[in-house]
């Protein structure tokens, strides 16, 4: 038992080690990855359950490595947190899905808005409000058109200075969106304190909707509470049809997931949306 623990330990390091040179073989690449046209985004669309329309999209990033293939944000935007990258990253997102947003709504599909992810440093960078109005401007879309996915993190620290942030912007009309709700350290008078306009229950919740007896009184207690507190509610990650009908039930307002669709490219959404109203 001995000998295969210093085995065990020996291989640990090694993988350790290799996981280390890849982190820093993409630390280096990450720099030229928005100047070299490698990032990308996916739209995953939203479905209204009451309206039976897709009304919104979450845009998601991606990273296409010149060697190593599409990268997850799960690996790289943690790397651009650490790096700082994530501003620049953050404002190239953040545009990039305003024009597309805005192409959609001129087309007339009938989508009401577009989500975009935002991390802590990139939230808590000085100007942030003026990067947002800066380019809501500059892609001429109106405010009320974007909201912003923010995590429970963002409402731990200075707490002061990110209500004055979400209500600058509140106020011009951009919606914020609470993202994976319930897995953080969420204390209920968040709610209470920040407007915000949607929550989004974590996909580790729905994933066990069907068998599991608290991840269903949680929901629905969830739900109940937004609709108390005048938010949408959204359920992340379903995958079944099971579990879209026990959301139903509970009145849950909007469903993403697998079940819908996956994270598509944006022409693949155009078609998805246009396919979806005919049905
Ligand atoms: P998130 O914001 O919670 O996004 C949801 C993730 O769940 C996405 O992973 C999506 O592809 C995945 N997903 C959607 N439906 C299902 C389903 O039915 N089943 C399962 N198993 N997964 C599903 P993705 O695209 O890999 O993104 C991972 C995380 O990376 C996001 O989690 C978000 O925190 C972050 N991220 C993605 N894009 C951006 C971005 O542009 N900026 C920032 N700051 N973070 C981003
Ligand atoms: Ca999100
Ligand atoms: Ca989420
Ligand atoms: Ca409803």
């Amino acid at each position: 038992a001995k000998q295969m623990g210093k085995n065990n330990s020996q291989y640990y390091t090694t993988q350790l080690s290799e996981e280390q040179m890849l982190l820093f073989e993409l630390e280096t690449s990450l720099y030229d990855a928005i100047a070299h046209n490698q990032l990308y985004l996916n739209y995953q669309p939203q479905l209204n359950l009451d309206t039976n329309k897709i009304e919104s999209a979450e845009a998601l990033v991606r990273w296409k490595h010149p060697t190593l293939g599409v990268i997850s944000p799960g690996k790289f935007i943690p790397l651009a947190e650490e790096t700082g990258l994530i501003i620049s990253i953050g404002e190239w997102v953040l545009k990039t899905a305003c024009i597309q947003a805005k192409k959609w709504i001129e087309s007339g599909y009938g989508l009401k808005t577009i989500a975009v992810n935002i991390s802590v440093k990139q939230f808590r960078q000085e100007n942030f409000v003026e990067i947002v109005k800066n380019i809501l401007e500059s892609v001429n879309l109106e405010p009320k058109y974007l909201e912003l996915e923010v995590t429970e993190s963002i409402l731990m620290q200075d707490r002061g200075k990110t209500a004055l942030i979400i209500n600058e912007l509140s106020e011009l009309g951009v919606k914020f969106s609470l993202d994976d709700f319930g897995t953080g350290y969420s204390s209920l008078s968040y709610l209470k304190k920040f407007p915000f306009h949607t929550i989004k229950i974590d996909q580790s919740f729905i994933r066990d909707l069907t068998v599991n007896q608290q991840d269903r009184a949680l929901i629905d207690a969830v739900i109940t509470l937004g609709k108390g507190y005048n938010m949408q509610v959204v359920a992340e990650g379903v995958e079944t049809e099971a579990q879209l009908r026990l959301l139903e039930k509970f009145n849950c307002d909007i469903i993403q997931g697998r079940w819908l669709s996956m994270p598509i490219s944006d022409v693949e959404f155009t078609q998805f949306i246009i396919n979806f109203a005919l049905d």
